[in-house]
This record gives C-alpha cells, sequence and structure tokens, in this order.
C-alpha cells in the first residue's frame, strides 16, 4: 500500500495536465488534478479553440463579397458581436463539460481549485487549506500574456485573455506585436469591421517563419485595410476622450478605442510553491526540466508552456504522453521536437513544416528552391487579387524536402499531412512521383519540377 493520498497529482487542467491526468487515472493509478479556473485550459478555454471559432466568423464577410462573382446577390448583412461571443462562450462550455466527463471516465478526482507546492510531496488545496500527499506530482500550469509591466499605461491595454469577451466590438484597435497572437487578431478584428493597427518592433512580422511568407502576408494584410507599423514600439499609453492615446517611437501619436498586447506569453509559476519543494525554474520562471520533463526534484514532472520549450497545445499533449509512458510503463521516452507543423490562421492562413529557406541556408551546403505562387481558382471568379505561395526547400545532396511552407486558403490543413510526409523522411522524388490531385492548390505541392533557384553556403545562385 503507498503511504501518499494519490499515486499522482496534476496541479492544471489544460491540455498536457489534463492528457496526463486521464491516461495515468485509466491505467489504474489513484489520480488527482486541480484547476484553479475552468478545465480545458488556454487551449480550449481563451485560447486556439474560441480564436479559431472568431477566425471562422472574420472570414464571412469576404465570403459574402466573393459570392457575386459566382452569380449570387446577399442581402444585406450584419454582425451581432454578443451573438457571436455567446455562441463561442456555449461551445467552450461543451467542450470543458468534456474535458470533465473524459477525466471523471478514467476516475480522476477532479478539483476545482487551486493548488501550491508545500513540499517535494506535499500539495495544498487554496479553497480549503486541506493538504494532501502523491507520490508523483506534475505541473502543468501553463502560461499566461506577458503583461509588458514596463509600458507606461499598460494597464489600461488588454491581453488576448480580454479579446474573447469584449462588452462591445471596438470602433479601432492597436495590436502590439508581430507573433501569433497578434497577427491572428488582426486578422479577426480587421475582418469583423474594426480599424486595425499593428505595430511590431522588427523589420518583418512572424520573425521564425520564412521570409516570402512574411512578406507575402505582410503585404495581403495591407491589400486588405489592416496597417502595420514596423521597427516601432509603443512607449506609453494613456486615457483620452472617448479612447486611448498612444504614443510610439517612430509613428508619432495613434489613437485607438482599445489597444491589445501580444508580446509573448509567461509561464505561470509566481506562488505556486517551487521554491518550497525545491524545483528550480529559469530565469523566466519557467520550470526546468531534463529530456524527459523530470525537473530537478525526482517525483516532479513539468508539463507544456510552463516549461517554456515549444508553446503549442500538441506539443504539450505530446509531453504528457511520453510522462505515461517514461512514468507508467517503464519505457523512458523523450518528447520529440522535430519537425512541428504549424499554422498561424491569419487571412490568408500560414501552413508550414520544417526550416524555413534561412535556417536551411545554415545547415546545409546547397538547397533546391521550389516556389510556385498563383491564383487560386476560386479567385478567378470571386475577383479577389490574393495569391498563394507554395515553397519546398530541398537538401540536393540527399534529395530530402527539409522544409515545406505555404500561405493560402487551407494552408494549416496542408501543413499537417506535409508534416507526415517530411516526417517520413519523403524526398523531392517522391513529391514527383506522386500524382497530382486536379483540381486543387495542394497539386502544385507536387507538380513543381524544376528547381525556381538554388542556395549554396546561404548564398542565392
Ligand atoms: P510570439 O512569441 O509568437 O510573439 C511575440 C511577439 O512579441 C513577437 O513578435 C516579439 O517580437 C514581440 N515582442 C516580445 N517582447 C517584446 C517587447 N519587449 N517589445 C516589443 N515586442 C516584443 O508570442 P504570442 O504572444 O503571439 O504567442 C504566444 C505563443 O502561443 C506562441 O509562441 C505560440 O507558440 C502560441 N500560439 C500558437 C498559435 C497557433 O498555433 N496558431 C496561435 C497563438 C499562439 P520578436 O519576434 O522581435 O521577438
Amino acid at each position: 500500500m503507498s503511504s501518499y493520498d494519490y499515486d499522482l497529482f496534476v496541479i492544471g487542467g489544460g491540455s498536457g495536465g489534463v492528457r496526463g491526468a486521464r491516461v495515468a487515472a485509466s491505467l489504474g493509478k489513484k489520480v488527482a488534478i486541480a484547476e484553479e479556473y475552468r478545465y480545458g485550459g488556454t487551449c480550449v478555454i481563451r485560447g486556439c479553440v474560441p480564436k479559431k471559432l472568431f477566425v471562422y466568423a472574420s472570414q464571412f464577410h469576404e465570403h459574402f463579397e466573393d459570392a457575386a462573382g459566382f452569380g449570387w446577390t446577399v442581402g444585406e448583412s450584419s454582425f451581432d458581436w454578443k451573438k457571436l461571443v455567446a455562441a463561442k462562450d456555449a461551445e467552450i462550455a461543451r467542450l470543458e463539460g468534456l474535458y470533465k466527463k473524459g477525466l471523471a471516465g478514467a476516475n480522476a478526482e477532479i478539483l476545482e481549485t487551486r493548488a501550491e507546492l508545500v513540499d517535494a510531496h506535499t500539495v495544498r488545496l487554496m479553497k480549503t487549506g486541506q493538504t494532501v500527499t502523491a507520490k508523483t506530482i506534475v505541473i502543468a500550469t501553463g502560461g499566461r500574456p506577458n503583461p509588458h509591466a514596463a509600458l507606461p499605461g499598460h494597464e489600461l491595454c488588454i491581453s488576448s485573455n480580454e479579446a474573447f469577451h469584449l462588452e462591445e466590438l471596438p470602433k479601432s484597435i492597436v495590436i502590439a506585436g508581430g507573433g501569433y497572437i497578434a497577427v491572428e487578431f488582426a486578422n479577426i478584428f480587421h475582418g469583423l469591421g474594426v480599424e486595425t493597427t499593428l505595430i511590431y518592433r522588427g523589420a518583418e512580422i512572424l520573425s521564425r517563419f520564412d521570409a516570402d511568407l512574411r512578406r507575402g502576408l505582410h503585404e495581403a494584410m495591407v491589400a486588405k485595410g489592416i496597417r502595420i507599423l514596423c521597427h516601432d514600439t509603443l512607449q506609453k499609453v494613456s486615457k483620452a476622450e472617448g479612447g486611448l492615446i498612444l504614443e510610439t517611437l517612430n509613428s508619432g501619436t495613434l489613437q485607438a478605442s482599445v489597444v491589445m498586447l501580444a508580446l509573448g506569453r509567461d509561464p505561470n509559476t509566481e506562488g505556486l510553491g517551487l521554491e518550497a519543494a525545491g524545483v528550480a525554474v529559469d530565469e523566466r520562471g519557467a520550470v526546468i526540466v531534463d529530456d524527459y520533463s523530470r525537473t530537478n526534484v525526482e517525483n516532479i514532472y513539468a508539463l507544456g508552456d510552463v516549461t517554456d520549450r515549444v508553446q503549442l497545445t500538441p506539443v504539450a499533449i505530446h509531453e504528457a504522453m511520453c510522462f505515461i509512458e517514461t512514468e507508467y510503463k517503464n519505457n523512458p521516452t523523450r518528447p520529440d521536437y522535430e519537425l512541428i507543423p504549424t499554422a498561424v490562421f491569419s487571412q490568408p492562413e500560414i501552413g508550414t513544416v520544417g526550416l524555413s529557406e534561412e535556417e536551411a541556408g545554415k545547415r546545409y551546403g546547397e538547397l533546391e528552391v521550389y516556389r510556385a505562387q498563383f491564383r487560386p481558382l476560386k479567385a478567378t471568379l470571386s475577383g479577389r487579387g490574393e495569391r498563394m505561395i507554395m515553397k519546398l526547400i530541398v537538401d540536393a545532396a540527399s534529395r530530402k524536402v527539409v522544409g515545406a511552407h505555404i500561405l493560402g486558403h487551407d494552408a494549416g490543413e496542408m501543413a499537417q499531412l506535409l508534416g507526415i510526409t517530411l516526417k517520413a523522411g519523403c524526398t523531392k522524388d517522391d513529391f514527383d512521383r506522386t500524382m497530382a490531385l486536379h483540381p486543387t492548390a495542394a497539386e502544385e505541392l507536387v507538380t513543381m519540377y524544376a528547381p525556381s533557384y538554388r542556395i549554396q553556403d546561404g548564398k542565392r545562385i
């Protein structure tokens, strides 16, 4: 008989925590999981899922416009923000229910309370003050938006958390940042009719993506009417008649109804009792883990955004499954971070897997770059001036495709499938022998027979 109350105690009911708790419980372990806010975590409650629902909502005005080219006359349309928020909330509540149902079905104990570590095996349930013990503890408390406290007036700004529950749709918004969240929300708000400005400190938005896609998306967003200010930052935000006044480094004074900061996310470790348990964190407050997600304390693991490895839901889930293998199946398994497909749900969308041209240029002596830019079939009748970009980066020596990048409709869906081919180590010859599926946009990926250009020692030739 174990001398602990539980075999496993999980702190945090997000993607990683719930998966770890549910699977451990289904293996017959005595498991409890504690969540202080809502089950589902950032992804379900105020991240990926509601964001994608907002993306769909923001695309309809273009669908209505495009319809005319196909013979449709669409009557007067209007948009009701409150109705969207309510519908989204109902769906999120349903999903939260499913998360809890899954846990309960596996016999995990669901605790609706904040939990803090007291020592390496003891957790305090903050709602009641009760302490419980566990043989193994998993920290999966996720992250939160960086408040950018150094910015005078930061308290007047919102983050993505609040963007999901604004009372009213603002007339205008300035979004600071050039990453996933800033770019996705700039497109959402613009699509819903909000006058939108993006302000980003660097030379081009989405710094970790392929330059072609970054440039292509920037141009497409500007063509839609989104203002993008690069090489610029917010210096001060203050209240003004009917909104906010913003001082910027290079663009003078701006006005907006709402300012949203999307400047990265910080690990949620404050006040968690990590010191009391002896768990080490890095300078950003992220829990330090080894290759198997184990902290410096033998029986304590950490998963997902709280470890600041790769801040993506499927990665947290994968880390949880590896934890299960390691801890409960006698099969030490390291999470695999190679070739993670990713999408930016911008409009047009970005879907990508593998190395950007720039990164590949640093790693391989010679590359072949296959690039196509074309007008998608739907845009011929709709008259929309959009262009798709598809790009394959091929290591000339091995013929392996080391990067695949798409800008355009359904880029995320395509990137998921391309992820399989790259993971399988497919070569360009495998792509060439694959029959095209006509008429699709994706057929372009298997019909780019001659390289558009080559890169030798990092230089285009
Ligand atoms: P990102 O890391 O993607 O972007 C942060 C942005 O803020 C970057 O443009 C960065 O600039 C800028 N920035 C950081 N610090 C400062 C500063 N002090 N002053 C000015 N600019 C600054 O973070 P997000 O907040 O957009 O998203 C958080 C994470 O959530 C992402 O990393 C992603 O993993 C995940 N996510 C994934 C989504 C998806 O899969 N579709 C959607 C949304 C989020 P620079 O580039 O110059 O460093």
